[in-house]
């Protein structure tokens, strides 16, 4: 499913992808070998193991009572694999889920599949990022999202506020500077390094 929103003005704004602030709040530098030097990136086994697992979970979903620990009975729609995209805003990206109550509010669910059950900071942004695309393309606020982490089957319900929203704004001219090649990034602690796909590349 998609769906795009545009206020009739046309953007010339470079698109940034939700994946791409997810790899910049890793590593700023991250991005721009994947996007601006287009260095290969290798899938790892934990990403498909992620991907296997989003497939079976939403198969489960059907059976659940609980929807991500929403009754049932509150959840009027799930919606899987929805792509938005905003012309304005300059900003695309597939979310997992969105649920949506019989409130009519809307939730985007982002799944992750680690051993750590904790909301990273680029956990978060993500999310941000989702609940600017739904708030565009459905004309509504959204107020908080769900990371589920898939390996412990735990959903953790993230408040999201308007100055989170603010801020990504500005993250996302950050980004958009990267991938002209206006700057290139600094280095971040070597402690992420290990787990870097493009490790071999950045020296
Ligand atoms: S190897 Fe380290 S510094 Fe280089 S892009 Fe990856 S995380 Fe960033």
């Amino acid at each position: 499913m998609s769906r795009s929103t545009s206020d009739g003005n046309s953007s010339n704004k470079i698109l940034v992808m939700v994946a791409d602030i997810a790899q910049y709040f890793y590593c700023p530098r991250k991005i721009y070998y994947l996007k601006v030097l287009g260095v290969p990136f290798r899938v790892r086994r934990k990403m498909e193991l992620g991907n296997e697992e989003d497939e079976k979970e939403e198969v489960r979903l059907e059976e659940r009572i609980a929807i991500y620990g929403f009754d049932r009975s509150s959840v009027k729609e799930i919606i899987h694999d929805l792509y938005l995209e905003d012309a304005k805003l300059g900003l695309a990206g597939q979310v997992d889920v969105v649920i949506r109550l019989d409130t009519g509010e809307y939730i985007p669910v982002d799944s992750k599949y680690t051993d750590q059950v904790e909301v990273q900071r680029n956990y978060r942004k993500q999310l941000v990022a989702y609940a600017l695309l739904i708030e565009g393309a459905f004309h509504t606020k959204v107020r908080r999202g769900i990371i589920y982490f898939t390996k412990q089957k735990k959903p953790v319900v993230v408040p999201l506020l308007e100055e989170d929203k603010s801020s990504l704004q500005k993250d996302l001219e950050s980004i958009r500077r990267i991938l002209t090649g206006e700057s290139i990034p600094r280095k971040v602690s070597e402690s992420k390094c290990g787990y870097c796909e493009v490790a071999r590349f950045c020296v």
